[in-house]
């Protein structure tokens, strides 16, 4: 007997009859005698329709507020799913955040899971019973409901199986694992069947929205082994696990991207001590990251060119707090909104000599410009031309032999 924490994303759980599907899923691994903990997403297009309709109320509805609306579609997945296995003849029930409770701790809709309660939990599950946990929320210590983050389910179940102590945690999903590229978009794209915490992150933080980030963080922090696999077939999934137990016989793992990104130039900016430092300090004091940043060679040792990139949603903001700034000096600043990021990762990279020359002239052959880039040992990102994305995307896919 095992200990089970089954996820399902908004796609397995997106219509009545997908749910009884699921429930069928839980069904045949509660007889095959385990105890499960399903955790559910809201059925897909949910968050973002419940997202629309507050905005038709407000640009800046109140995020209290929004953190109860949104917890509501993973309400009604929970109980649709507990109701359908009670009718599959399986003992089940749901609980809400605040039931449970799951304990949270940071800002309306961008909270953490610090803490749960496991008694009644367990309790039910010693019982025989299948426990269904919402994804994505939690309750703060002011008794608000919180809610932690687009993709957050996922980080749900993991938060689940450290606190449960499970002997394991599967993310059902619409893929058959994670593949080394967007497979819907990238159709020669190759299932993995292994890949380490370090690489998945560094997927995920670039753009591969098949598992969270922060869900993929957590399970690294306590080593808790994941398996990523399909609801609608029975192919073997993607095991994340440590480093230690993975062979690389590839420099490069995947390639992700992420079109949220957008890149701002400042011409003529004086070339002395500290004016970077002016520069970023504001953004950095209005929660703005700043990503890539590359500086021209200064050709009279006067001015200078900069340009760094930000997450696109922050550009607006950003160009008001630079217009704003009495502490820099500079003749120019352009922008461009229409950027995407393309990211190569592998731990193989580390032994690799080449991958960065490669990467290079991959892109010069498809006359693609690069504009920034940035590098860690297992990752090299650059930034293009939006209109080049799938264009890049699969020469690299190519290159790396991915295909
Ligand atoms: P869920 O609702 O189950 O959480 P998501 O939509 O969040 O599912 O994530 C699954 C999707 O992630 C897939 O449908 C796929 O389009 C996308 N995706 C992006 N990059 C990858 C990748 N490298 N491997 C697999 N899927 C990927
Ligand atoms: N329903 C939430 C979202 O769409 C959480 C999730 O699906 O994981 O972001
Ligand atoms: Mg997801």
């Amino acid at each position: 007997m095992a200990k089970k924490v089954l996820k399902f994303g908004g796609t397995s759980v997106g219509t009545v009859e997908r749910i009884l599907h699921v429930a069928e899923i839980i069904k045949k691994e509660f007889v095959a005698g385990n105890e499960i903990i399903a955790v559910v997403s809201a059925m897909s297009g949910k968050t973002n329709e419940l997202i629309e309709q507050s905005k038709k109320i407000s640009d800046n509805f109140n995020k209290r507020e929004l953190d109860v609306l949104l917890s509501s579609g993973e309400q009604v997945t929970s109980a649709l799913l507990a109701g359908a296995l009670i009718k599959v003849g399986v003992n089940s029930k749901s609980w809400l955040n605040w039931q449970i409770p799951i304990l949270t701790e940071g800002d309306h809709s961008n909270s953490r899971i610090i803490n749960m309660n496991i008694e009644k939990i367990n309790k039910f599950l010693s019982e025989k019973g299948v426990a269904i946990i919402p994804g994505f929320q939690g309750i703060s210590k002011f008794g608000d409901i919180t809610t932690i983050g687009r993709g957050g389910s996922d980080a749900t179940a993991v938060a689940i199986a450290k606190i449960f102590n499970a002997d394991s945690c599967e993310i059902y999903t619409d893929v058959d694992g994670v593949f080394s590229s967007d497979p819907n978009k990238i159709p020669v794209a190759k299932k993995i069947d292994k890949i380490s915490y370090d690489e998945m992150l560094e997927l995920s933080t670039l753009g591969a929205k098949v598992m969270q980030s922060s869900a993929v963080q957590t399970a690294m922090m306590y080593n808790i082994p994941l398996e990523v696999k399909s609801t609608f077939t029975d192919r073997e999934g993607t095991k994340i696990f440590s480093q230690e137990n993975i062979d690389y016989t590839k420099s490069v793992t995947g390639v992700a991207y992420s079109k949220d990104d957008a890149k701002i130039t400042l011409l003529g900016v004086e070339d002395k001590p500290g004016v970077a430092a002016n520069i970023f300090e504001p953004l950095s004091r209005n929660n703005i990251n700043v990503d890539m940043v590359i500086q021209n060679i200064s050709p009279d040792n006067k001015t200078t060119d900069l340009t760094f990139t930000i997450k696109r949603e922050d550009l607006l903001n950003t160009i008001d707090i630079i217009k704003k700034n009495k502490n820099i000096k500079f003749e120019n600043m352009n922008h461009n909104d229409k950027v995407s990021k393309i990211s190569i990762v592998g731990a193989g990279m580390v032994s690799t000599p080449g991958v960065t020359y490669r990467m290079f002239r991959g892109l010069a052959e498809e006359k693609i410009n690069i504009l920034a880039i940035s590098t860690s040992e297992i990752k090299l990102s650059v930034i293009i031309n939006e209109e080049n994305t799938l264009k890049a995307v699969k020469k690299l896919h190519t290159i790396f032999d991915l295909d």
